[in-house]
C-alpha cells in the first residue's frame, strides 16, 4: 500500500500534490480484512513493547476540524490491550500552560517505556493555530519548528517510537461531515461554530501545515499525509503505518523477552538452590 511517509524536510512539498482520496485499486472488502489481520498484530507488538519496555510509541495525530482525528484513534485504541495505552487531547492553553513554554504541557504526556500515547492534537498547534490567527509573535512561532525537531529527536533517543499523521481532507468532504452532524441528533453535540469559522481561513491552515511538513519531518519522526476522504482507508493507513514501525524492534524486542525470561528463571533456580526445594516439573 503506498503511503505517503515524509521522512526529511523538503521546502517544496504541496499538500495538494496528495489525494485526499483512497487510490483507485483499494477496495474496501480488502481493506476490512487487512485491517482485522493488522488489528492482531498490532496487538502482538503491543505485548512484545510491554514486556521489553525497551520503546514507547507516541502517535500523534493532526487534522482539520472533522477530519477524523476521534474515528483513527477509536480504531488503533481498539485493536490493542487498554493497559498501556494513554489519549490525550490538546486543546486551548489554560492559564497555567500559557505561562510556561509550549512544551510543558505536552511532555508529561509522553509514554512510558512500554507504552502508547495517543495525541488529539498536539506541539504542532503552537504552529498551527497560533500562527493563523496570530496567538503569538512571528519572533516566538517560528523558533519552534527547532524545539519541536530537537524534542521529538530527545523522545526518540530515549526509545519513543514517534508516529505523525495528518489526516488529510479536501474541503467539500469537511462541509458535508459538518453538515451532516447538524442533521444527525447524535453527533449535533459535536457541532461548533468555529469549525465554520476555521473554513474561512483554509488556505492559511494550508500553509502552516505545509510548513510543518517541510521542516518537521525527520527520520526518527516522520509525518504521514494519509488521505482521509474515506474512512475505511484512513483507518487501514494509519494502523499500516504504526504496524510498520513497530515491526522493525519486533526481533530486538523478542531478544530481550528471551533474555529477561531466561534471567528470571536462573534466578529462581538459585533461590530454590539455596533453599533446597525441589519442584516438580
Ligand atoms: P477540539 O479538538 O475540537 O476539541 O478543539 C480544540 C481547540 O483547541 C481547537 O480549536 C484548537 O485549535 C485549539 N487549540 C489546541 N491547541 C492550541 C494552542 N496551543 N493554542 C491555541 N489553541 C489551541
Ligand atoms: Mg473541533
Amino acid at each position: 500500500m503506498p503511503i505517503t511517509r515524509l521522512t526529511k524536510p523538503d521546502s517544496k512539498f504541496r499538500l495538494d500534490d496528495v489525494s485526499t482520496d483512497p487510490p483507485r485499486e483499494a477496495s474496501k472488502q480488502e481493506a476490512a480484512e487487512r485491517l482485522r489481520d493488522l488489528g492482531k498484530e498490532l496487538l502482538e507488538l503491543q505485548e512484545l513493547m510491554w514486556g521489553a519496555r525497551t520503546h514507547s510509541v507516541l502517535i500523534v495525530l493532526q487534522g482539520r476540524d472533522a477530519a477524523g482525528k476521534d474515528g483513527a484513534i477509536k480504531n488503533v485504541v481498539g485493536a490493542l490491550n487498554p493497559r498501556g495505552v494513554a489519549v490525550s487531547s490538546f486543546g486551548v492553553p489554560t492559564k497555567e500552560e500559557r505561562e510556561h513554554d509550549f512544551l510543558w504541557r505536552i511532555h508529561r504526556h509522553a509514554p512510558r517505556a512500554g507504552e502508547f500515547a495517543i495525541f488529539n492534537r498536539s506541539h504542532y498547534e503552537d504552529v498551527l493555530v497560533v500562527r493563523v490567527h496570530d496567538l503569538a509573535p512571528k519572533s516566538l512561532w517560528s523558533e519552534r519548528y527547532d524545539h519541536i525537531n530537537d524534542f521529538e529527536e530527545l523522545l526518540s533517543e530515549h526509545g519513543t517510537i514517534v508516529i505523525k499523521f495528518f489526516l488529510h481532507i479536501s474541503k467539500k468532504e469537511q462541509e458535508k461531515r459538518l453538515l451532516e452532524r447538524e442533521e444527525d441528533p447524535s453527533t449535533a453535540w459535536k457541532l461548533n461554530v468555529n469549525d465554520w469559522k476555521e473554513r474561512e481561513v483554509w488556505d492559511e491552515y494550508t500553509e502552516a501545515y505545509e510548513d510543518v511538513f517541510r521542516r518537521c519531518s525527520t527520520r526518527h519522526a516522520p509525518w504521514h499525509i494519509v488521505p482521509a476522504d474515506a474512512k475505511w482507508y484512513r483507518n487501514l493507513v494509519v494502523a499500516e503505518a504504526v504496524a510498520e514501525a513497530m515491526r522493525d524492534h519486533r526481533d530486538g524486542w523478542l531478544k530481550t523477552l528471551e533474555r529477561n525470561g531466561r534471567a528470571g528463571r536462573e534466578e529462581v533456580e538459585a533461590y530454590r538452590r539455596a533453599k533446597g526445594i525441589r519442584h516438580k516439573g
